[in-house]
């Protein structure tokens, strides 16, 4: 989609936001699969209800891009803008135990700065791709963490009253990559409060979680984590791979060797070879074992 409305492009520059025409989600994705429309680059919070505003008003749709390393994106040109945020310098805060980070601050940076100013409980969020935004709409963990644990404070905006908010972590709820924010909620900052640990112990946890990941992800291919959620008391990848499905392939999608619920772009996948890939797998596991796989990948289909 491409911004013509010239009352649109006329006021972008003042909003504080630069306009980037046919972008390729495919060079802003992990998975490197996605079609092109115009990014919109936001500099300012206090700018946004009038942004979006604008475009409602104009009945333009878009969505919110964090790092990418979640997202399925179509092919060929896509029907709606993307908005990001501008990490902002310095895009963390640190005030005794808590750190004020923002949105669009690099999660495993937000990790490694803590850790180095004696902060941690987040190690698990060592190696998982992306924003800090992406990891509290998604409720982001690994290795039985999960950050939404230390979530005191989120700054957003409410698309539904169309004004900046602040909500305290009692009001949120966070699930398994889940979280109670409303689908058009846009996340814009976050005050985490983290458990005091030498810089020592936290690298040592960092390492050994590293090592996990090393010993059982494809982490040299482009892939956007795990494509299907575990059900309740079982492992979507352990069912994929009981199946003999590592391998599979439709064209350049692949399901990984390594990890049975890592999907990977071996090439030059198409969002449609991933996304017939991903049906031919779901309906395998719920013919053989009766259960119904939920996506974990967020997908971005027209
Ligand atoms: C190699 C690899 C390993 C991974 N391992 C893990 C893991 O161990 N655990 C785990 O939980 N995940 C894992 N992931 C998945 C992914 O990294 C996480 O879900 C991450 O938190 C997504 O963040 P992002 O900024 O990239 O979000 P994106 O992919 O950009 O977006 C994901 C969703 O969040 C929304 N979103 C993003 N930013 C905002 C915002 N500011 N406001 C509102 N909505 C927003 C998007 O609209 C979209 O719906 C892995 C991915 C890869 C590639």
């Amino acid at each position: 989609m491409r911004v013509k409305d010239p009352r649109i492009v006329a006021a972008l520059p003042e909003l504080g936001v630069e306009l980037r025409p046919g972008t390729s989600l495919a060079e802003l994705t992990s998975l490197g699969i996605g079609g092109t429309t115009d990014l919109l680059r936001i500099t300012k919070h206090d700018a946004i209800p009038e942004l979006l505003n604008l475009l409602d008003s104009e009945a333009v749709p878009y969505k919110f891009l964090g790092g990418g390393s979640n997202l399925l994106v179509g092919d060929h040109e896509l029907p709606w803008l993307v908005l990001q945020l501008v990490s902002p310098d310095p895009d963390i805060v640190l005030e005794g135990r808590f750190a004020q980070v923002d949105a669009a601050a690099d999660l495993g940076r937000t990790v490694t700065f803590c850790a180095k100013n004696d902060l941690g409980g987040m190690e698990g969020l060592i190696g998982v791709p992306g924003t800090v935004g992406g990891a509290l709409r998604m409720n982001a963990g690994a290795y039985g963490m999960q950050i939404g644990s230390y979530v005191r404070q989120v700054k957003l905006y409410r698309a539904a009253r169309r004004r900046l908010e602040t909500l305290e972590g009692d009001q949120i709820s966070f699930e398994y990559r889940h979280t109670s924010f409303a689908p058009d909620d846009m996340m814009l900052a976050v005050k985490l409060e983290l458990p005091s640990k030498p810089y020592r112990e936290i690298i040592k946890g960092i390492r050994i979680c590293n090592e996990k990941r090393r010993a059982s992800q494809p982490l040299g291919q482009k892939s956007a984590g795990c494509i299907f959620k575990n059900p309740p008391g079982a492992s979507a990848g352990r069912m994929i791979d009981e199946l003999g499905l590592k391998g599979l392939h439709v064209g350049d999608a692949r399901v990984s060797d390594r990890h049975a619920n890592f999907f990977v772009n071996a090439g030059k996948a198409s969002a449609k070879d991933m996304l017939t890939l991903i049906a031919d797998v779901r309906e395998r596991v719920q013919k053989s074992f009766g259960v119904i796989l939920d996506h974990e990948v967020v997908v971005w289909n027209a």
